[in-house]
């Protein structure tokens, strides 16, 4: 398929105009990023791991009734996706205490939440996408509207549920993960699409039994086997 001109270059992710009005191409790289950009490298494989596993989890939420940008996945790198208008604030779902809410709260790591946290940070690299409250989301109109706010909720609790399942069944615990969202305009109906990618970059999973980290951490912490536990 022909991919059109570059859109946007992101840390692990290129966007490319796609073959027809209002589609593009989002080709997954083997960057390696952490803390905001200080900490790089390139991960063989990791790009091809991440466009398997995020179509596998796109595809089925699709299957429960969450829309996403997926239309499907062109080859071992690119997937075809629907140009969507992203809202600039990333939805952290939570289950369990780690990472920048032990650091910032002080909760001891590990700690089992009584139910599934969402906090909101503003897309903002030279900000360092910051914590936000909801509050802020509708004052800015980062969100314009308060009931899509609700509605993006309401989804992030559902997917976690699904994903909690689905990695559950597998011997894994689904600690935290990051999600993105945008609009399309369809028939001058606002549609509210899950976007970006859902992977181990994007996770924190966690081996049942031994508790062994089986995502972007290996990176962070410098724990090695990277892909390994990608792959597993
Ligand atoms: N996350 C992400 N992109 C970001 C920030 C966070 O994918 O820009 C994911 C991260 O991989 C983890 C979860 O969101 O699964 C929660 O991350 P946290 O707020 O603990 O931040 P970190 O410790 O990664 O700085």
């Amino acid at each position: 398929m022909n991919k059109g001109k570059k859109l946007y270059e992101g840390k692990a992710k290129i966007l490319y105009e796609g073959p027809e009005k209002g589609t593009a191409i989002q080709h997954f790289k083997d960057d390696a990023t952490a803390f905001n950009n200080q900490k790089k490298t390139i991960v063989e494989g990791k790009g091809v791991l991440n466009n398997r596993i995020s179509e596998h989890i796109l595809n089925n939420l699709n299957q429960i009734g969450i829309k996403t940008h997926l239309i499907k996945r062109l080859n071992m790198r690119e997937q075809l996706v629907r140009l969507v208008s992203i809202y600039p604030v990333e939805f952290i779902v939570r289950n369990i205490a780690t990472g920048s809410l032990t650091k910032k709260l002080g909760i001891p790591d590990g700690t089992i939440l009584s139910k599934p946290l969402i906090e909101y940070s503003y897309k903002n690299d030279e900000l360092g996408d910051p914590l936000i409250a909801r509050e802020h989301i509708l004052e800015f109109s980062w969100i314009p509207q308060a009931v899509h706010l609700d509605m993006i909720n309401d989804y992030c609790f559902r997917i976690n549920d699904f994903m909690q399942g689905m990695f559950r069944a597998v011997g894994i615990k689904l600690v935290d993960f990051k999600l993105e969202f945008g609009t399309v305009n369809i028939n001058g109906k606002t549609e509210i699409l899950l976007a970006d990618e859902i992977s181990p970059d994007t996770c924190r999973l966690w081996d049942v039994i031994s508790e062994k980290k089986l995502d972007k951490d290996r990176f962070r912490k410098d724990l090695g086997n990277i892909i390994q536990a990608y792959q597993e």
